[in-house]
C-alpha cells in the first residue's frame, strides 16, 4: 500500500483533532495542518466559553447529539491522560417563570433521549446547587464540565510534531487547485501538494470550499457572541454553570453565566452579525465580509423572519443595562457594576439560501476532499468524535 498524503486546512480544534486521528489510526501516511495565524486555535476555539457540553439541546439521531455525547467522555479522557485541567461540575438550565416549564420538560425528554444523566428539580432544589439563581424549577445536568481548549489544541499540535505530523503556522492558503489524484494547496508559503484535502477552516470554511470547486449548499455569516465577566469579589454568585431556557428556534443557548477553568466567571455570549468573519468588536468592519453578507439572499431570508430577535441582541450589545438584566433574570443579585467587558468570540453559523440555519454539523465529502462547513457549539466539545467520524470515512488508500 501506498503512502496518502493529507493536508488540513485549519489549524482550531476541529483540524488538530482530524490531523491527530488520522495520525494515530494511518500511521503510514502523512498529515501536514495549515494555519494561517501564528498559535493553534487563534479563532473560535480560543474565544468559546471552554464549556464541555453534554448533549441536552440536539435533536437525537443527528450528528451534533451523537458526536457531542462521545466527545464529552473522550475529551475528559484526553484531558486526564494529558494532564490538562478539567472540572466536571455539572450545569443547571433555569426556568425563571411558569411559562418556561414547557420548554424545559422538553430539554429534560430531550436529554433522557440521548441518554443524558439528568435531573428535574424543584427551585428549592436547584438553590442547593446554586444558592443565589432565581428559579421555579430546573435541569440538572451531571456530565456538563469545563476544560481549556486553547490548552487541547497546543497539547494536540505537540503530539503531532513528536508523531511525525507536520503543523505549519503562519501558512495561509490562498488557492487550491484539484488535479487526478489529488489536490495542489497554494499558501503565503509555497505549494503543498497531497492526496487528500480536509477543510476545517472554520469561519472561512466555505471559501476554502468554493476554491476547492465545491458549490456548497450554505454560506458562512458570522454571529459575534460578547461576553462580560464578574468582577472578583462577585464571584461567589456563581457556583459553577448557570443557563436559561433556550428559544429552540436559535442554535444560540442565551447569555449564561460560566466558571471558566481559571477560576473567573464569564457571562455571555450574546449573538449578533457581525461585520467582518472575524470581527471581534463593532469596530471591525471588512469590506469583503460585509458585501458577501449583504449580497447572500439566505442572510435577507433569515433577517426577514428573525429581525425582532436580531434587533433585540443589537439593543443587548449596546446597552450594559440590557445585558445585565438578562443575567438578573438568572441570579437577581447582580446588575450591571457587578460585570466588566470580557471580550468576544465569532460564531460560524452555516446559514442556507432559504435563509434557514443549519443547525446539525454539516460535513460535506467529495472526491479526495472532505469539507468541514458547519461547525457550531459544541464542535469543541466534539472535535474528537468529529474527527473519529471523518477518519472512519476515509477509503483506506487514495494515495496516487
Ligand atoms: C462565543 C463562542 C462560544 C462558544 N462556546 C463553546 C463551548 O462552550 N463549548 C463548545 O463545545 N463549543 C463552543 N463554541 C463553538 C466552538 O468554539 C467551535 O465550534 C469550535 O471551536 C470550532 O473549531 P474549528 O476548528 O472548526 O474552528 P476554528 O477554531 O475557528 O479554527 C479554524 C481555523 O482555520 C484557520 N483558517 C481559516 N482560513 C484559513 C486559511 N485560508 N488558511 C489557513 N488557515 C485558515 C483559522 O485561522 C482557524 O484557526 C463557541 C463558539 C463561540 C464563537
Amino acid at each position: 500500500m501506498m503512502m496518502t498524503k493529507f493536508v488540513v486546512v485549519g489549524g482550531g480544534i476541529v483540524g488538530l483533532a482530524v490531523a491527530h486521528r488520522l495520525m494515530t489510526d494511518r500511521p503510514g501516511d502523512s498529515v501536514t495542518v495549515l494555519e494561517k495565524e501564528s498559535g493553534w486555535g487563534a479563532h473560535q476555539t480560543g474565544h468559546n466559553s471552554g464549556v464541555v457540553h453534554a448533549g441536552v439541546y440536539y435533536q437525537p439521531g443527528s450528528l451534533k447529539a451523537a458526536l457531542c455525547v462521545a466527545g464529552n467522555a473522550s475529551m475528559f479522557q484526553f484531558c486526564e491522560e494529558h494532564g490538562l485541567p478539567y472540572d466536571i461540575c455539572g450545569k443547571l438550565i433555569v426556568a425563571t417563570d411558569e411559562a418556561e416549564l414547557p420548554r424545559l420538560h422538553g430539554l429534560h425528554q430531550r436529554s433522557l433521549a440521548n441518554g443524558l444523566p439528568v435531573r428535574l428539580v424543584s427551585g428549592e432544589e436547584a438553590r442547593a446547587y446554586e444558592p443565589h439563581v432565581s428559579a421555579v424549577a430546573a435541569l440538572h445536568v451531571a456530565s456538563t464540565g469545563i476544560v481549556d481548549f486553547g490548552a487541547v489544541c497546543r497539547k494536540l499540535a505537540e503530539l503531532l510534531v513528536a508523531g511525525g505530523a507536520e503543523p505549519k503556522a503562519d501558512t495561509e492558503v490562498t488557492g487550491v487547485t484539484t488535479r487526478t489524484g489529488g489536490v495542489v494547496v497554494h499558501t503565503t508559503r509555497g505549494e503543498v501538494a497531497g492526496d487528500v484535502l480536509i477543510n476545517c477552516a472554520g469561519l472561512h470554511a466555505d471559501r476554502i470550499a468554493r476554491l476547492s470547486g465545491i458549490t456548497t449548499p450554505v454560506q458562512i455569516v458570522p454571529f459575534r457572541g460578547e461576553y462580560y465577566e464578574l468582577i472578583p469579589r462577585r464571584r461567589d454568585l456563581v457556583r459553577g454553570l448557570i443557563y436559561p431556557v433556550p428559544d429552540p428556534q436559535f442554535p444560540f443557548l442565551g447569555v449564561h453565566l460560566t466558571r471558566m477553568i481559571d477560576d473567573t466567571v464569564h457571562a455571555g455570549p450574546n449573538a449578533v452579525l457581525a461585520a467582518a468573519r472575524e470581527g471581534y468588536s463593532w469596530g471591525r468592519i471588512n469590506p469583503r465580509d460585509v458585501w458577501d453578507e449583504l449580497t447572500y439572499r439566505g442572510l435577507w431570508a433569515l433577517g426577514r423572519k428573525h429581525y425582532r430577535y436580531g434587533l433585540t441582541e443589537v439593543a443587548r450589545s449596546l446597552s450594559k443595562k440590557r445585558f445585565a438584566a438578562s443575567l438578573a433574570r438568572l441570579v437577581p443579585e447582580l446588575t450591571s457594576v457587578d460585570i466588566v467587558p470580557a471580550g468576544a468570540g465569532v460564531r460560524a453559523q452555516a446559514i442556507r439560501r432559504d435563509g434557514g440555519l443549519v443547525d446539525d454539523f454539516l460535513i460535506v465529502e467529495a472526491d479526495r476532499q472532505v469539507h468541514v462547513l458547519n461547525a457550531p457549539s459544541p464542535a469543541a466539545t466534539s472535535s474528537l468524535e468529529i474527527a473519529r467520524h471523518i477518519v472512519s470515512r476515509l477509503p483506506a488508500d487514495q494515495a496516487c
